[in-house]
C-alpha cells in the first residue's frame, strides 16, 4: 500500500485583493510575497536611503542582505523608503512601517507603504524631431492599446500610457499587457511599441534614460530650437558666406532673408519661395507632412519644399544652404542661369555651421514619469481620517516622496503625484494581477503633525528598531532633496 503524500500546507497572502494561496517554498502571483516555512515574507529587501555624496548603489532584485552590514544609523542620516516595505490590505490596517527619527532637534515620522495603484500610468517624453504619430494616435504593445500620443513639447514627443481606462476598462488582455508595459518602463526596461494605424505606423522602442529607437534607427540628437529659432541663433555665422539659409522644420521652417534676424543684419531679399503656410516673415508652417525625414518632416529632398525663385529678385550663382533643425541633414546649392538650385560642394565654413547646430543639440533620451493617485484607501494606511492627510500635504506639513525621490504633487483635490523613475532605486515597482501597479510612497512630517491628522501614533517605531535582516542601504541620488530636511516644510519657513 502506497503512503498518501501529505500536501504542503498553503498560507494565504492578504496583501492585495487577489488573496493568493501560497505553498511552502513558492511565491504568489506577483512574485513579491512567498511562503517560507509557513511564514509570509516580502521577497524584496526594505530599501533605506542615506544622504551621502556617493552615487546610488543599483538595487539588485535578487541580491542578498550582505550588501550592507545592517547598521542603519551609521554615518549619514537614513531614510526608510517604501521599496520592499509591503502593502496594507484591506485598507483599515496601518501602513507597514511608521518610522520616527530626530532630525536636527525635531521628531519626524515617515509613513511608508507600497501602494497598489489602479489609477496610474506613465508620461513619456521622447526627445526627437521625428514624427512618431499624430496627436491621439493609439499606442499598442503586443497588439493591445495601452495609451496614446499627446501634444508635442519643444523638441520632444509625448505619450500618455496606462491609466485606469486601459488597466480595467478594456479586455483582460489589454489590462494585463498595459500593466506589464508600465512595470517594465518604471523598472527601466525597454518596451517595444507600435503607434498609429495600418496606413501610418511607427515602431518605437522606449526605455527610460536611453535614446529611442524609431523604426529601427536609434535617435541621436534633440533639436536646439525650431527652424525659426535656429535662424535667429546662428544668423551671424552665415553672414557673408551664403545668400540664403532655410532651416527645415515640421513645425516652423525658418528663412534667413525674410526672418527678422536677417533683416536686422541687412541680408538682401533672394526671391525664394517656400511652399507652406506663412505665419510671420521668415517663418512657415506645414512645409511638408510630418515624418522621419528632415526636421521631422517626411522629406528626404529639401528642394521639394521650394517653389520657383522670383526672377525679378534672384540671380544666377545665388548660394543656398538648407539644413535640418538638428544639423544632421544639410545640403548646399547654387542657382544656375535658369535660377534652378543645383547641388554643389558645401564650403567648409557652411559645413562648420551645420556642425555647430548639431553641437548645440542635446543627446536624445526617453524620460519616464510615473503618475498615480494616492487614493483614500492608501491614505487610510496613514490616518483614520484620510482627508486630513490630503490637507496636510497641501499645507506643506507633509512631504511626499516615492522611493525617496521628490514627487511633484498636482494641485487640486486628492494626492496625485508624478515622479521621475530615474530618481528612484532600481526595481522600485511591482504589480498585482488585479491588474495594478505597486509603487512606493512615503509621507514624512513632524510627529506632532502626525498626531494632529489622526495618525497611528501607537504604531510608530524608532528607526533604530527597524528589523535589519532584510534591509538594503543605498545612497540618495545626487540632487535629490532629503525628505526629512526642514526646508521642505512650512513650519521651517516661519509659517505655522
Ligand atoms: S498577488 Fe502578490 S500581493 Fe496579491 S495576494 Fe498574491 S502574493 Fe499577495
Amino acid at each position: 500500500m502506497t503512503e498518501k503524500r501529505e500536501k504542503p500546507e498553503k498560507i494565504r497572502c492578504d496583501a492585495c485583493p487577489v488573496m493568493c494561496y501560497i505553498a511552502d517554498g513558492k511565491s504568489g502571483a506577483c512574485d513579491r510575497y512567498a511562503n517560507h516555512g509557513g511564514e509570509l515574507v516580502r521577497l524584496d529587501a526594505l530599501t533605506i536611503l542615506e544622504s551621502t555624496d556617493q552615487k546610488l548603489v543599483p538595487f539588485m532584485k535578487n541580491g542578498g542582505p550582505d550588501d550592507w552590514d545592517g547598521n542603519i544609523v551609521q554615518g549619514n542620516r537614513p531614510f526608510v523608503t517604501a521599496v520592499g516595505a509591503g502593502t496594507t490590505y484591506p485598507d483599515y490596517k496601518p501602513a507597514p512601517f511608521i518610522v520616527s527619527q530626530e532630525v536636527e532637534g525635531v521628531d519626524m515620522v515617515t509613513v511608508v507603504t507600497e501602494g497598489i495603484f489602479s489609477y496610474c500610468g506613465v508620461k513619456v517624453k521622447i526627445d526627437t524631431d521625428r514624427h512618431i504619430g499624430h496627436e491621439r494616435d493609439i499606442v499598442r504593445v503586443e497588439g493591445e492599446p495601452i495609451g496614446h500620443v499627446m501634444t508635442s513639447e519643444y523638441g520632444s514627443k509625448m505619450l500618455s500610457l496606462g491609466g485606469v481606462e486601459h488597466l480595467t476598462g478594456g479586455s483582460k488582455a489589454e489590462g494585463r499587457v498595459t500593466c506589464d508595459a508600465l512595470l517594465k518602463l518604471c523598472n527601466r526596461e525597454a518596451v517595444n511599441m507600435v503607434i498609429g494605424e495600418d496606413d501610418h505606423q511607427t515602431e518605437i522602442v522606449v526605455q527610460a534614460g536611453r535614446a529611442p529607437v524609431i523604426n529601427g534607427v536609434e535617435e541621436q540628437l534633440m533639436r536646439v530650437g525650431c527652424g525659426s529659432a535656429a535662424i535667429g541663433m546662428f544668423a551671424k555665422q552665415w553672414l557673408g558666406h551664403v545668400d540664403e539659409v532655410v532651416v527645415v522644420d515640421d513645425h516652423i521652417t525658418g528663412v534667413l532673408s525674410e526672418h527678422e534676424a536677417g533683416k536686422q543684419l541687412d541680408v538682401p531679399r533672394t526671391g525664394i519661395k517656400i511652399k507652406g503656410r506663412r505665419s510671420t516673415p521668415g517663418r512657415y508652417f506645414q512645409v511638408a507632412d510630418p515624418g522621419t525625414g528632415w526636421g521631422g518632416t517626411n522629406i528626404e529632398d529639401p528642394l521639394t519644399i521650394l517653389g520657383p525663385f522670383n526672377p525679378k529678385i534672384a540671380w544666377a550663382g545665388l548660394r543656398l544652404l538648407m539644413v535640418s533643425t538638428t544639423g544632421e541633414q544639410f545640403a548646399y546649392f547654387e542657382l544656375d542661369d535658369d535660377l534652378v538650385p543645383q547641388p554643389a560642394e558645401i564650403p567648409q565654413r557652411l559645413k562648420a555651421s551645420a556642425d555647430l547646430i548639431a553641437e548645440n543639440c542635446e543627446p536624445s533620451v526617453c524620460s519616464v514619469l510615473f503618475m498615480g493617485g494616492a487614493g483614500g484607501s492608501l491614505r487610510a494606511g496613514v490616518t483614520e481620517n484620510p482627508v486630513r492627510l490630503t490637507r496636510s500635504v497641501k499645507d506643506s506639513l507633509t512631504y511626499v516622496s516615492c522611493g525617496g525621490a521628490e514627487a511633484f504633487v498636482w494641485p487640486g483635490g486628492g494626492i496625485t503625484v508624478m515622479v521621475d523613475i530615474l530618481n528612484m532605486p532600481q526595481g522600485s515597482f511591482g504589480y498585482v494581477p488585479t491588474p495594478a501597479l505597486v509603487a512606493p510612497i512615503e509621507f514624512t512630517m513632524r510627529v506632532e503633525d502626525y498626531g494632529t491628522l489622526g495618525g497611528y501614533t501607537g504604531e510608530i517605531k524608532t528607526i533604530e528598531t527597524i528589523e535589519t535582516a532584510r534591509t538594503r542601504k543605498v545612497a540618495q541620488f545626487d540632487g535629490q532633496p532629503d525628505p526629512t530636511d526642514h526646508a521642505n516644510y512650512r513650519w521651517a519657513k516661519g509659517r505655522q
